[in-house]
Protein backbone atom coordinates (compact mmCIF):
# COMPACT_ATOMS: atom_id res chain seq x y z
CA UNK A 1 0.00 0.00 0.00
CA UNK A 2 1.10 3.51 -0.92
CA UNK A 3 1.50 6.33 1.31
CA UNK A 4 0.86 9.47 -0.48
CA UNK A 5 3.19 12.77 0.22
CA UNK A 6 4.05 15.46 -1.67
CA UNK A 7 6.83 18.49 -1.68
CA UNK A 8 6.42 21.44 -2.80
CA UNK A 9 9.38 23.38 -4.43
CA UNK A 10 8.84 27.06 -3.72
CA UNK A 11 11.60 28.03 -5.77
CA UNK A 12 10.24 26.56 -9.09
CA UNK A 13 7.14 28.20 -8.22
CA UNK A 14 6.18 31.42 -10.27
CA UNK A 15 2.09 31.65 -8.67
CA UNK A 16 0.57 30.98 -12.26
CA UNK A 17 -2.22 29.87 -10.04
CA UNK A 18 -2.62 26.25 -12.76
CA UNK A 19 -2.82 24.39 -9.89
CA UNK A 20 -5.78 26.17 -8.44
CA UNK A 21 -7.43 26.63 -11.25
CA UNK A 22 -7.31 22.75 -11.83
CA UNK A 23 -8.58 22.22 -8.42
CA UNK A 24 -11.59 24.18 -9.30
CA UNK A 25 -11.57 22.81 -12.75
CA UNK A 26 -12.51 19.12 -10.59
CA UNK A 27 -14.34 20.18 -7.91
CA UNK A 28 -16.66 23.13 -9.05
CA UNK A 29 -20.02 21.29 -9.50
CA UNK A 30 -18.57 18.08 -9.63
CA UNK A 31 -19.05 15.40 -7.00
CA UNK A 32 -17.33 12.91 -5.67
CA UNK A 33 -19.00 10.47 -3.39
CA UNK A 34 -17.59 9.24 -0.79
CA UNK A 35 -14.59 11.36 -0.91
CA UNK A 36 -16.03 15.05 -1.80
CA UNK A 37 -19.26 16.98 -2.36
CA UNK A 38 -18.54 19.75 -5.64
CA UNK A 39 -16.98 22.87 -4.39
CA UNK A 40 -18.81 26.26 -4.40
CA UNK A 41 -17.48 28.55 -7.33
CA UNK A 42 -16.01 31.22 -5.19
CA UNK A 43 -14.50 31.18 -1.46
CA UNK A 44 -12.87 28.26 -1.66
CA UNK A 45 -8.52 27.45 -2.06
CA UNK A 46 -8.30 23.97 -1.60
CA UNK A 47 -4.94 24.81 -2.82
CA UNK A 48 -4.17 28.37 -1.74
CA UNK A 49 -0.97 30.37 -2.84
CA UNK A 50 0.05 32.98 -0.84
CA UNK A 51 2.29 35.29 -2.05
CA UNK A 52 4.60 36.91 0.36
CA UNK A 53 6.83 40.46 -1.04
CA UNK A 54 10.32 40.54 0.74
CA UNK A 55 12.77 42.88 0.90
CA UNK A 56 12.10 46.77 0.11
CA UNK A 57 12.90 48.87 -2.96
CA UNK A 58 15.12 48.94 -4.95
CA UNK A 59 15.51 44.92 -3.57
CA UNK A 60 12.57 43.12 -3.83
CA UNK A 61 10.91 39.62 -4.52
CA UNK A 62 8.20 37.83 -4.06
CA UNK A 63 7.97 34.42 -2.93
CA UNK A 64 4.82 32.21 -3.71
CA UNK A 65 3.96 29.60 -1.19
CA UNK A 66 1.40 26.72 -2.41
CA UNK A 67 -0.71 26.09 0.97
CA UNK A 68 -2.78 22.82 0.20
CA UNK A 69 -4.07 20.50 2.76
CA UNK A 70 -1.06 18.60 4.77
CA UNK A 71 -2.41 14.95 5.26
CA UNK A 72 -1.29 15.09 8.67
CA UNK A 73 -0.02 12.11 9.97
CA UNK A 74 -1.54 13.33 13.09
CA UNK A 75 -4.27 15.30 12.25
CA UNK A 76 -5.95 17.88 15.00
CA UNK A 77 -8.79 18.01 12.67
CA UNK A 78 -9.56 14.48 12.76
CA UNK A 79 -9.35 14.67 16.59
CA UNK A 80 -12.18 17.66 16.42
CA UNK A 81 -14.38 15.90 13.81
CA UNK A 82 -17.49 13.92 15.29
CA UNK A 83 -18.78 10.59 14.12
CA UNK A 84 -15.56 10.05 12.20
CA UNK A 85 -16.38 12.88 10.12
CA UNK A 86 -12.81 12.66 9.17
CA UNK A 87 -10.41 9.80 8.87
CA UNK A 88 -7.29 8.66 7.65
CA UNK A 89 -7.54 6.00 4.67
CA UNK A 90 -5.17 3.40 4.28
CA UNK A 91 -2.73 5.73 1.70
CA UNK A 92 -2.20 8.23 4.25
CA UNK A 93 -5.25 10.83 2.54
CA UNK A 94 -7.27 12.67 5.02
CA UNK A 95 -10.91 12.76 3.56
CA UNK A 96 -14.22 14.45 5.56
CA UNK A 97 -16.80 12.38 4.74
CA UNK A 98 -19.05 14.82 3.26
CA UNK A 99 -22.59 13.46 4.99
CA UNK A 100 -21.16 12.49 8.63
CA UNK A 101 -19.49 16.11 8.55
CA UNK A 102 -22.51 18.17 8.05
CA UNK A 103 -23.23 20.83 10.08
CA UNK A 104 -19.66 20.36 11.88
CA UNK A 105 -18.67 23.85 11.44
CA UNK A 106 -16.36 23.93 13.98
CA UNK A 107 -14.01 21.78 12.47
CA UNK A 108 -12.98 24.82 9.69
CA UNK A 109 -11.08 26.38 12.80
CA UNK A 110 -9.55 22.87 14.19
CA UNK A 111 -7.30 23.33 11.29
CA UNK A 112 -4.36 25.19 12.40
CA UNK A 113 -3.48 25.47 8.33
CA UNK A 114 -6.88 26.99 7.99
CA UNK A 115 -6.83 24.41 4.74
CA UNK A 116 -10.66 23.50 5.62
CA UNK A 117 -13.00 25.72 3.94
CA UNK A 118 -17.30 25.95 4.74
CA UNK A 119 -19.65 25.32 2.17
CA UNK A 120 -22.32 27.26 3.32
CA UNK A 121 -25.28 26.04 0.70
CA UNK A 122 -24.23 22.31 1.75
CA UNK A 123 -23.53 23.65 5.26
CA UNK A 124 -20.51 21.26 5.54
CA UNK A 125 -16.36 21.70 5.90
CA UNK A 126 -14.36 21.14 2.69
CA UNK A 127 -10.46 20.51 1.86
CA UNK A 128 -8.60 19.00 -0.67
CA UNK A 129 -8.85 15.55 -1.01
CA UNK A 130 -5.14 14.58 -3.09
CA UNK A 131 -7.43 13.44 -5.79
CA UNK A 132 -8.44 10.41 -4.25
CA UNK A 133 -11.10 9.56 -6.98
CA UNK A 134 -8.71 9.89 -9.36
CA UNK A 135 -5.80 7.90 -7.57
CA UNK A 136 -8.07 5.15 -7.18
CA UNK A 137 -8.85 5.44 -10.79
CA UNK A 138 -5.51 4.90 -11.54
CA UNK A 139 -4.09 8.41 -11.96
CA UNK A 140 0.17 8.64 -10.44
CA UNK A 141 -0.71 12.55 -9.31
CA UNK A 142 -3.74 14.85 -8.20
CA UNK A 143 -4.83 17.26 -10.84
CA UNK A 144 -2.69 20.30 -9.24
CA UNK A 145 0.57 18.73 -9.41
CA UNK A 146 -0.14 17.34 -13.16
CA UNK A 147 -1.13 20.87 -13.84
CA UNK A 148 2.02 23.02 -12.74
CA UNK A 149 3.73 23.54 -15.66
CA UNK A 150 7.35 24.41 -14.10
CA UNK A 151 7.61 21.05 -11.95
CA UNK A 152 7.36 22.76 -8.51
CA UNK A 153 4.75 19.88 -6.52
CA UNK A 154 5.94 16.83 -6.71
CA UNK A 155 3.56 13.91 -5.84
CA UNK A 156 4.25 9.85 -5.26
CA UNK A 157 4.69 7.51 -2.62
CA UNK A 158 6.89 8.15 0.58
CA UNK A 159 7.75 4.46 1.16
CA UNK A 160 8.93 3.71 -2.33
CA UNK A 161 12.72 4.69 -1.85
CA UNK A 162 13.34 5.04 -5.36
CA UNK A 163 9.98 7.82 -6.04
CA UNK A 164 11.02 11.25 -5.85
CA UNK A 165 9.06 12.60 -3.30
CA UNK A 166 11.08 9.83 -1.08
CA UNK A 167 14.35 10.54 -2.32
CA UNK A 168 13.34 14.43 -1.59
CA UNK A 169 13.01 13.46 1.80
CA UNK A 170 15.97 11.63 2.36
CA UNK A 171 17.63 14.23 0.87
CA UNK A 172 16.94 15.97 4.12
CA UNK A 173 16.21 19.40 2.26
CA UNK A 174 12.67 19.27 2.92
CA UNK A 175 11.11 20.88 5.89
CA UNK A 176 7.67 21.68 6.90
CA UNK A 177 5.87 25.03 6.94
CA UNK A 178 5.05 25.00 10.47
CA UNK A 179 6.83 22.37 12.46
CA UNK A 180 5.32 23.98 15.50
CA UNK A 181 1.82 22.36 14.83
CA UNK A 182 3.72 19.01 15.58
CA UNK A 183 1.31 16.95 12.97
CA UNK A 184 3.80 14.82 10.92
CA UNK A 185 2.42 16.85 7.78
CA UNK A 186 3.39 14.92 4.59
CA UNK A 187 3.57 17.87 2.42
CA UNK A 188 6.66 19.06 2.16
CA UNK A 189 8.81 22.07 1.02
CA UNK A 190 11.85 22.90 -0.80
CA UNK A 191 12.67 26.55 -0.27
CA UNK A 192 11.04 28.01 1.81
CA UNK A 193 11.62 31.84 2.13
CA UNK A 194 14.10 32.72 5.06
CA UNK A 195 16.25 35.70 5.01
CA UNK A 196 18.29 37.30 2.40
CA UNK A 197 21.20 39.77 3.09
CA UNK A 198 22.23 41.66 -0.60
CA UNK A 199 23.82 44.90 -1.88
CA UNK A 200 25.78 46.22 -4.52
CA UNK A 201 29.33 46.86 -4.61
CA UNK A 202 30.28 50.64 -6.19
CA UNK A 203 34.30 51.97 -7.00
CA UNK A 204 34.11 55.09 -5.29
CA UNK A 205 37.00 56.47 -7.33
CA UNK A 206 35.43 55.97 -10.80
CA UNK A 207 31.61 55.43 -9.33
CA UNK A 208 32.02 52.22 -11.34
CA UNK A 209 30.33 48.79 -10.92
CA UNK A 210 32.66 46.71 -8.61
CA UNK A 211 32.12 43.25 -10.68
CA UNK A 212 33.98 40.72 -9.42
CA UNK A 213 34.56 41.89 -5.80
CA UNK A 214 34.90 39.17 -3.46
CA UNK A 215 32.11 38.85 -1.15
CA UNK A 216 31.87 36.92 2.26
CA UNK A 217 29.67 36.09 4.77
CA UNK A 218 30.23 34.52 8.36
CA UNK A 219 28.03 33.97 11.08
CA UNK A 220 25.31 31.00 12.57
CA UNK A 221 27.99 28.50 11.60
CA UNK A 222 28.17 29.75 8.39
CA UNK A 223 30.91 30.50 5.81
CA UNK A 224 30.13 31.62 2.20
CA UNK A 225 31.97 33.38 -0.13
CA UNK A 226 30.20 35.07 -3.85
CA UNK A 227 31.46 37.20 -5.92
CA UNK A 228 29.65 40.40 -7.07
CA UNK A 229 28.00 40.44 -10.51
CA UNK A 230 28.76 42.55 -13.66
CA UNK A 231 26.33 45.08 -12.19
CA UNK A 232 28.04 44.85 -8.56
CA UNK A 233 25.33 43.22 -6.90
CA UNK A 234 25.47 40.01 -4.55
CA UNK A 235 22.61 38.32 -2.56
CA UNK A 236 23.01 35.60 0.39
CA UNK A 237 19.93 33.89 0.51
CA UNK A 238 18.01 31.29 2.97
CA UNK A 239 19.56 32.79 6.28
CA UNK A 240 18.45 32.55 10.01
CA UNK A 241 15.55 35.07 11.36
CA UNK A 242 16.82 37.86 13.68
CA UNK A 243 20.49 36.49 14.30
CA UNK A 244 23.85 37.76 12.98
CA UNK A 245 26.18 37.69 10.39
CA UNK A 246 29.03 39.69 9.01
CA UNK A 247 29.42 40.87 5.55
CA UNK A 248 33.12 41.58 4.02
CA UNK A 249 33.83 42.97 0.82
CA UNK A 250 37.42 43.12 -0.96
CA UNK A 251 38.21 43.98 -4.00
CA UNK A 252 41.87 44.43 -5.09
CA UNK A 253 43.61 48.05 -4.42
CA UNK A 254 40.39 48.99 -2.39
CA UNK A 255 40.18 49.33 1.22
CA UNK A 256 37.96 46.19 2.74
CA UNK A 257 34.26 46.87 3.90
CA UNK A 258 32.79 45.04 6.81
CA UNK A 259 29.51 45.16 8.40
CA UNK A 260 27.53 43.47 11.14
CA UNK A 261 23.91 42.45 10.24
CA UNK A 262 21.15 41.29 11.57
CA UNK A 263 18.75 39.74 10.04
CA UNK A 264 15.20 40.57 11.57
CA UNK A 265 14.20 41.39 8.11
CA UNK A 266 15.60 41.03 4.91
CA UNK A 267 18.36 43.32 4.60
CA UNK A 268 19.48 45.17 1.21
CA UNK A 269 22.50 47.29 2.11
CA UNK A 270 22.54 49.56 -0.82
CA UNK A 271 25.37 50.91 -2.91
CA UNK A 272 28.54 49.84 -0.46
CA UNK A 273 31.31 52.34 -1.72
CA UNK A 274 34.46 50.97 -1.56
CA UNK A 275 37.53 53.52 -1.59
CA UNK A 276 40.51 53.16 -2.76
CA UNK A 277 43.73 52.46 -1.13
CA UNK A 278 46.49 55.44 -1.05
CA UNK A 279 49.45 54.31 -3.44
CA UNK A 280 51.88 55.89 -0.27
CA UNK A 281 54.00 59.27 -1.12
CA UNK A 282 57.74 58.90 -2.62
CA UNK A 283 60.81 59.19 -0.50
CA UNK A 284 62.46 62.57 -0.51
CA UNK A 285 65.82 62.43 -1.52
S1 LIG B 1 -3.55 20.15 7.22
FE1 LIG B 1 -5.30 20.56 8.51
S2 LIG B 1 -7.04 19.73 7.37
FE2 LIG B 1 -5.21 18.81 6.50
S3 LIG B 1 -4.95 16.88 7.62
FE3 LIG B 1 -3.69 18.42 8.65
S4 LIG B 1 -5.03 19.21 10.28
FE4 LIG B 1 -6.37 18.13 8.82
S1 LIG C 1 0.94 25.57 -10.82
FE1 LIG C 1 3.01 25.26 -9.99
S2 LIG C 1 4.09 27.18 -10.55
FE2 LIG C 1 1.88 27.59 -10.78
S3 LIG C 1 1.26 28.46 -8.77
FE3 LIG C 1 0.88 26.23 -8.66
S4 LIG C 1 2.76 25.38 -7.75
FE4 LIG C 1 3.26 27.46 -8.45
Amino acid sequence: MSRYGMVINISRCNGCYNCFLACRDEYCWNDFPPYSASQPDSGHFWMRIIERERGKYPKVKVAYTAVPCMHCEEPLCMKAAQDGAIYKRPDGIVIIDPKKSAGQKGLVSACPYRVIYWNEEKQIPQKCTFCAHLLDQGWKEPRCVEACPTGALTFGDLDDADSEVAQWMASGKTEVLHPEYGMKEKVVYIGLPKRFIAGSVVLGDTDECGEGAKVALEGEGEERVVQADNYGDFEFEGLKTDKGYIVKVEQKGYKAYRAEVKTKSDVYLGDILLTRMSRGRKKKN
